[in-house]
C-alpha cells in the first residue's frame, strides 16, 4: 500500500507559512494539516484544537514524558510540538501530510522520518519580514528584535532544505508549494 508523504513547511517567523498552509488547504483538500500542542497563551481570535493544543507547562511535560511528541522545541520561551500518533496514522493510511514548524523541528522529523521533504519559507528580505512581524501588532519590540535574531539564524539552513518557497506574492507562492507538493506525491500515486 502507499505510504503517505510527510511535507515539513519551516522557516523564519513572520515569513508568512501560517497563510501559505491555509490557502494550500483549500488548494490541495486531501492534504491532512497537523495541529500543534504549545505553552504559547492564545492571541486574539485562536481557537483550542483549531490553531493549536494550548496545554499548561505541566501538561506539555507530561506528554512528553510519555513519549506522545515525534519532535518538541522551544521558540520564543515557549514550547511547541507535534504529536506522533496522528501523523504516523495518516500516513500509513496512504495521506500526506503537512507539519508547519520551526526549523529545530523540521530537522528532529527528518532524523526519524525517512520520506520527509523539508521546505523553507522566506519573506523576499530581512526588511519585508521586520515589516511583516511589526505589522501583525501582536508582540513588544524586544520581542520583534528576538524573532528577528532567530530569523537570521534559520536563513543560514535555508541550503539544507528540499525546497525553497520566497513568499513575495501570496497566490504565486501557493502555486510553487502545490507544484513542488504534487511533483513529490503524484509519481507516487501512479505506482498504486
Ligand atoms: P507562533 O507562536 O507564532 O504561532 O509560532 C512560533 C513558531 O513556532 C513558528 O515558527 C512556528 O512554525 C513554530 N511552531 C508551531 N508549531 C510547532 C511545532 O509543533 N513544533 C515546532 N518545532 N515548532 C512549531
Amino acid at each position: 500500500m502507499r505510504l503517505g508523504h510527510l511535507f515539513i513547511i519551516s522557516g523564519p517567523s513572520g515569513a508568512g507559512k501560517g497563510t501559505l498552509v491555509r490557502e494550500l488547504m483549500h488548494r490541495v483538500p486531501d492534504l491532512w494539516v497537523s495541529i500543534s500542542a504549545t505553552t504559547r497563551i492564545p492571541r486574539l481570535g485562536e481557537r483550542d484544537g483549531v490553531d493549536y493544543y494550548f496545554l499548561t507547562p505541566a501538561e506539555f511535560a507530561a506528554r512528553v514524558r510519555a513519549g506522545e511528541f515525534l519532535e518538541t522545541a522551544e521558540v520564543h520561551g515557549n514550547r511547541y510540538g507535534t504529536m506522533r500518533r496522528p501523523v504516523e496514522r495518516r500516513l500509513a493510511h496512504g495521506m500526506d501530510a503537512i507539519l508547519e514548524i520551526d526549523p529545530q523541528g523540521a530537522f528532529q522529523v527528518r532524523k526519524q522520518m525517512g520520506r520527509s521533504r523539508l521546505i523553507f519559507v522566506k519573506a523576499p528580505s530581512t526588511e519585508e519580514l521586520e515589516k511583516r512581524i511589526r505589522h501583525r501588532g501582536a508582540e513588544s519590540d524586544d520581542q520583534i528584535r528576538t524573532r528577528l535574531d532567530t530569523a537570521r539564524h534559520e536563513l543560514e539552513l535555508e541550503g539544507t532544505y528540499d525546497h525553497v518557497v520566497i513568499n513575495d506574492d501570496v497566490p504565486r507562492a501557493v502555486d510553487d508549494l502545490v507544484d513542488y507538493i504534487r511533483s513529490v506525491s503524484e509519481p507516487d500515486a501512479k505506482d498504486l
